[in-house]
């Protein structure tokens, strides 16, 4: 397919009064049209920094995307260089974005109804009478019985999972080419979660929809992602195929990520394996692999050199040493992997 997003050597800091904060440090990837790209990682990794800034959501100051930064989008607006007016064009029109909790995004002094027609006539040539059957229809794609009770509605009469499905249908209004899905069901409860996971998925395979999708959860990713990038420290670590991720994964911090993931086999109330110790921070980014104070495997050229990305096959490549041809031999931990 043809790329929508092409994102590369992206770097953010924010200038805070303590010094300079390195939230993403180089990060690239392609997104093409009709693909779910899954951004994974701990939170502080730099994922949701990442997400923001191809929206350019965060103000500047504090923030500021770096020299040699670049965010195609589209295969014709070079993101990192618009201004703010040009920005508001294509936010709501080209892109959408779905945050974890829907009060934030929703206003909460107007109707769903009024909410939703409001983003279809300030990007859209129609009536008002037109928008509202248009959110109508939105809301139904949704799954939202009732759609035309539904629009007179204020988001604090709705439940959770609700606001969630008018927080999709409004980041759907203008038919974006790309939709970024920032933790999308962090906030609800396990049922719903699934609910809006099988609506999310539903809705990209009907409108082809790109999407991005940043979560912590990797049961989220297995049920739609198509590619995986793993974020540790402002980087990537990995990136793959879901099944290269899952199924051969080359990182460390990947399987640690893995074995923190319930498993359907396993007893409900096992505990599961966090990653022992902390990020290290980003105001004073380590010089070499980011992850060595946390990796069992650490060996000393991992203290002294940050790995380069190493091929495993087409698309799937890890930044670790012991993908080099002359590293040790190591066995992925029980459990993971084929
Ligand atoms: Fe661990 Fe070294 Fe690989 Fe970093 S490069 S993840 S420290 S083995
Ligand atoms: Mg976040």
């Amino acid at each position: 397919g043809k790329p929508i997003l092409e994102v590369n050597n992206l770097r953010v800091s924010f200038k805070m009064y303590a010094g300079e904060v390195q939230a993403v440090r180089g990060v690239s990837f392609t997104l093409d049209k009709g693909e779910v790209l899954a951004i994974v990682g701990e939170s502080g990794c730099g994922k949701s920094v990442t997400a923001q800034t191809i929206m350019r959501l965060i103000p500047s100051p504090p923030s500021y995307i770096k020299e040699g930064s670049s965010i195609l989008f589209d295969g014709k607006h070079e993101i990192s260089k618009m201004s703010e007016s040009q920005m508001q064009n294509i936010r709501g029109n080209e892109m959408g974005m779905i945050f974890q909790d829907p009060m934030t995004s929703l206003n909460p002094t107007m109707t769903v109804g009024a909410q939703i027609s409001e983003g279809i006539l300030k990007h859209q040539k129609k009536s008002k009478s037109e928008a509202m059957k248009r959110a109508s229809e939105l809301l139904t794609l949704v799954g939202m019985s009732n759609a035309d009770e539904r629009l007179h509605q204020y988001p604090h009469e709705l439940s959770g999972g609700m606001r969630q499905r008018v927080m999709i249908a409004l980041s759907l209004a203008c038919n974006p080419k790309l939709l970024i899905a920032d933790e999308p069901t962090t906030a609800l409860d396990v049922t719903i979660q699934a609910q809006i996971i099988d609506l999310l998925r539903d809705i990209q395979e009907k409108t082809e929809t790109s999407i991005i999708l940043i979560t912590h959860d990797l049961g989220v990713v297995a049920e739609m992602a198509h590619k995986v990038i793993v974020m540790y420290a402002g980087k990537v670590v990995e990136r793959g195929t879901l099944e290269d991720i899952f199924y051969n994964p080359r990182h460390p911090y990947t399987w640690g990520l893995l074995r923190s993931v319930p498993r359907l086999d396993s007893d409900k109330n096992a505990e599961l394996d966090s990653i022992p110790g902390t990020p290290p921070d980003l105001y004073a980014p380590p010089v070499g692999c980011a992850f060595a104070a946390r990796c069992p495997y650490a060996m000393k050229v991992c203290k002294e050199i940050d790995p380069e990305h190493f091929h495993v096959n087409d698309g799937h490549s890890a930044a670790c040493w012991l993908n080099h041809p002359e590293a040790p031999e190591v066995e992925m931990p029980v459990g993971i992997g084929r």
